[in-house]
């Protein structure tokens, strides 16, 4: 086990924890970045992105990830491909940061940028068969459903730009929305309502996931909000975009939250714990774009390069670089 001290340490890698990453190494501030489980977050597994700025032509989630990781690593940045395990930020700083592998990290100052999770359904059937029918990632399953009749569940962004996504696969794309006007940005909607493959079934929930004797996604149970007649729809996969929860969990009691677990930070990114701060969808529930995330990692890096100028004279040196456990 390895204790590494760092000015700064960013917890995730999306486009909100690669930009804090580039604005702090730049700044010549020793920097880490832990990845979680995916370099990139949310956004290295989508595969078209048409309004990050800079790309006339548009680019794709993980090239878009890569370029960001290797601008930030230019500059000096590490990167941990590692998960977070616990943080200390009752005792002040340094921070202590403690992953999965063991390594642990003492930071000057923390920037949060964990993001969020896709939201499940919660109905019967729908656990049993992730990975074998139902899916939250188009990008990384669609590819299995060549030529097969897909369900696509909710009315928003995602939802609709996925659901035009998996039309490349299906042979026909239903999206199922439990009201009858859509949430998605309207040139979203024009497009899916032009397309042939797409069709809607509107005022809709899904009850349950029905599986095959195989073991694999056959039926959804349907139910109209409005009349409330049942109905059992077959389908070969259910894939869920119906919004996001934050991954606030490890900070409980540590950072400030509202009801919803997005973290609580003030105009500065600032959280309620000081030379701790947070971008991106870890607290903003408003914006969600990768262009509005970046913005915000770049912000708050900023704020943090302040703090650590204003406190230079009484920050521990970083000699002690990968000192030992229990040192
Ligand atoms: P969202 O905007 O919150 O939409 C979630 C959709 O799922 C809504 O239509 C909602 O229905 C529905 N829903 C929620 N809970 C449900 C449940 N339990 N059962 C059935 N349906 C349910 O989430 P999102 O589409 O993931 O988008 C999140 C954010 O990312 C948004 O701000 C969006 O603009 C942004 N985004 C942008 C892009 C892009 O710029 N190209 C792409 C993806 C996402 P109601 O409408 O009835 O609430």
């Amino acid at each position: 086990m390895n204790t590494q001290k760092v000015r700064v340490v960013i917890i995730g890698s999306g486009p909100a924890g690669l930009t804090a990453a580039l604005y702090t190494a730049r700044a010549q501030l020793s920097t880490v970045v832990i990845t979680g489980k995916q370099l990139g977050g949310q956004i290295a597994t989508t595969h078209e992105v048409e309004n990050f700025p800079g790309f006339p032509d548009g680019t794709t989630g993980p090239e878009l990830v890569e370029a960001m990781r290797a601008q930030a690593e230019k500059f000096g940045a590490q990167f941990a491909y590692d998960l977070v395990t616990e943080v200390d930020f009752e005792h002040g700083t340094p921070f202590l940061v403690k992953t999965d592998s063991g390594d642990q990290y003492l930071a000057d100052t923390v920037i949060v940028t964990i993001g969020a999770n896709p939201r499940e359904l919660g109905v019967p059937g729908e656990r049993k068969f992730v990975g074998r029918g139902v899916s939250y990632c188009a990008t990384c399953d669609g590819f299995f459903f060549r030529n097969k009749d897909i369900t696509v569940i909710g009315g928003g962004d995602s939802a609709l730009q996925e659901a035009i996504f998996l039309t490349k696969f299906g042979k026909t794309v239903n999206v199922i929305h439990r009201r009858d006007e859509l949430r998605a940005d309207i040139s979203l909607q024009k497009r899916a309502f032009a397309d042939p493959k797409i069709s809607f079934t509107w005022d809709t929930v899904v009850d349950e996931v029905i599986g095959s004797d195989k073991g694999i996604v056959q039926a959804l149970k349907l139910r109209n909000v409005k009349t409330g007649e049942v109905s059992e729809k077959p389908t070969d996969g259910m894939f869920v975009f119906i919004g996001y929860d934050p991954n606030s969990g490890i900070f409980k009691g540590q950072l400030a939250t509202d009801e919803n677990g997005y973290v609580l930070i003030d105009q500065l990114m600032r959280t309620n714990v000081e030379g701790v701060y947070a971008a991106g969808e870890i607290h903003d529930s408003i914006f969600r774009q990768a262009i509005t995330a970046s913005g915000q990692g770049c912000a708050a890096a900023l704020i943090a390069i302040k703090w650590l100028q204003d406190r230079e004279d009484q920050l521990q040196p970083l000699e002690t670089n990968a000192v030992a456990a229990g040192d």
